[in-house]
């Protein structure tokens, strides 16, 4: 994208397979490395990453007002996986408050190291020493660690900082509220005075200056602040979702919003792929868009989100950026963005042109904190909404189901041919009554709505239908009607389309129209039966 955000793409150098307009490339960063932040869909350096990268590099020591989400990781990550050689022996330390923070450390560090062959090591209190202690002797380069845990092995002798170059203290305010301020000083003692120190800290209380005076010579230092920033009229919420099932989550969303032209948000043009073809699998009209498109496939897609033949826009901030788009209904942060500044920019795109527009975000548990920095940035509470259930979701699709029967009661439209239809049915079906037949033809007006059929192979059921195989049976005291009230209350299909129920001791298998297949796997599997959550999948056909 060129300079003034329009959507201009010059044909980009390639050396190798990496891409020279990657703007990381002109921070003075390797081609492995560059390759290798490609690979993670990164498409440009976030503001601490732009400031922190150029100076690590030549060397100087580094003091990061940053909070978590900015992309602190990479910024003290890939300098330092830039600056290993080949002696052998611990280069790199990095000291995080928690287990998780490490494991997230070393994971993300060992993904930028890939084509430079890095290894790292994360060590935390709970975790058996032997391990540890294997991959320590062998010098591991990169050791990301928890304070306890990092000063027992320098007590033992396993941990040997002497050929240390670099060292890092990530969430230093963190790691002070939990009182680990005394144990990081005894690490940095005994590291070697001429190594390079980063200090990253959300917050700077007396003691993390101290600390820093102490052991950072003449560092430069960087603040991500949140810039004072104007915030557009729009109605503003928060869902809390886990990890696993965002996509369920999302889904759910998007139904009970009515979001009817919306721009999805991601952090990387990978998940911008993955997430606009699963939402595509369910049935939405959903398009990504990112910077590795061309710019003819660009305007295509962009063309058929204004002719609202696409409904959601799935996008980085980078390629959303500069697009002229108007009255978009919701703007949705499928992962929280990087700071307030990156987020008025995202829920700008909505409520424009008098209209008022709604912004969603999905948060995780662990993200509370980046939403409570959020809303310090933009000085404005961010409203929780809870996640639909299941039986909502059916509310709602019968509501808007009862709203396009009126319209055609209204409109009459073929009214009379179709009751001649209805009369011949009712004749010929001696059992069926008229609220028989108008169920049965909603129902397939339900089902003719569905994403098109997947192929669930040969399952053994009858014609038209699946069988699936779900993981209770006897043993737990299910009957058939436990099965049927599961499957017609989770998905909201009619009893009586259901087929055969075979109860077994351990499992079940029961046959669904296939129009319906994924809805039901998918309500069961979020949903319990007997008060337990169970596994549903397409039964195999025994050969
Ligand atoms: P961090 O602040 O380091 O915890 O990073 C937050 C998330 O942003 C992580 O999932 C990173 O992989 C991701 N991330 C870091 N840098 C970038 C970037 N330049 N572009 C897109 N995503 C990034």
């Amino acid at each position: 994208m060129s300079e003034d955000g329009k959507i201009g793409m010059p044909k980009p150098v390639v050396l190798g397979e990496v891409n020279m307009e990657n703007k990381f490339a002109a921070l003075g960063i390797s081609p492995r490395v560059l390759k290798a932040i490609e690979e993670m869909g990164f498409e440009e350096p976030s503001p601490i990453q732009e400031r922190t990268i150029p100076a690590a590099l030549q060397g100087r020591d580094v003091i990061g007002r940053a909070q978590t989400g900015t992309g602190k990781t990479a910024a003290f990550g890939i300098p330092i996986v830039e600056k290993l050689d080949r002696t052998l022996g611990t280069q790199a330390l990095v000291i995080t408050p928690t287990r998780e923070l490490a494991l997230q450390v070393s994971e993300e560090i060992a993904r930028i190291g890939r084509f430079r062959g890095v290894k790292t090591l994360p060590v935390y209190g709970g975790q058996p020493y032997e391990r540890q202690i294997r991959a320590l002797r062998m010098g591991v380069p990169i050791v990301i660690g928890t304070p306890g845990r990092l000063l027992d092995h320098l007590g033992r002798g396993t941990l040997d900082l002497s050929h240390l170059k670099v060292l890092v203290l990530d969430e230093a305010d963190e790691m002070l509220d939990m009182g680990f301020i005394d144990d990081i000083e005894k690490i940095m003692a005994s590291a070697p005075p001429e190594r390079q120190t980063m200090l990253f800290s959300a917050t700077f209380p007396p003691e993390i200056d101290r600390l820093s005076r102490r052991y950072l010579q003449d560092p430069l230092r960087i603040a991500i602040a949140p810039e004072q920033v104007t915030v557009p009229q729009t109605e503003q919420a928060f869902y809390e979702v886990r990890g696993h099932d965002r996509i369920e989550a999302l889904s759910r969303i998007l139904d009970i919003e009515s979001v009817e032209r919306g721009i999805i948000f991601c952090r990387t043009k990978k998940e911008v792929d993955e997430l606009s073809e699963a939402l595509r699998a369910r049935g939405y009209l959903a398009s990504g868009i990112h910077g590795d498109l061309t710019q003819r496939d660009r305007e295509r897609v962009l063309t058929r989100f204004r002719q609202a033949d696409v409904e959601l826009l799935v996008a980085t901030d980078v390629a959303a950026r500069g697009l002229d788009i108007e009255n978009v209904s919701h703007v949705i942060n499928y992962e929280i963005p990087q700071d307030s500044e990156a987020y008025v920019h995202r829920i700008g795109r909505t409520g424009r042109a008098g209209r008022s527009g709604v912004a969603i975000t999905l948060i995780e548990p662990k993200e509370f904190r980046q939403l409570r920095d959020l809303e310090r940035g933009i000085g404005m509470r961010i409203q929780r909404r809870e996640l639909p259930s299941l039986e909502d979701l059916w509310d709602k699709r019968r509501e808007r189901l009862k709203e396009e029967i009126r319209a055609v009661l209204r409109s009459g439209r073929r009214l009379v041919e179709l009751r001649e239809v209805v009369k011949e049915l009712l004749e010929d079906e001696g059992e069926a009554d008229s609220l028989d037949v108008a169920a049965a033809a909603l129902h397939l007006h339900i089902a003719g709505a569905q994403a098109p059929e997947e192929d669930f192979g040969d399952t053994g059921a009858e014609p038209g239908m699946v069988r699936l195989f779900v993981n209770v049976g006897r043993a737990q005291n299910v009957m058939p009607a436990d099965i049927v009230r599961a499957v017609a209350n989770l998905s909201g299909i009619a009893g009586n389309v259901i087929g055969v129920i075979d109860i077994y001791d351990r499992f079940t298998f029961v046959e669904v129209p296939k129009a319906e297949a994924s809805r039901v796997m998918q309500a069961l599997q979020t949903g319990q039966i007997k008060g337990r959550n169970v596994n549903v999948e397409p039964a195999r056909r025994r050969s």
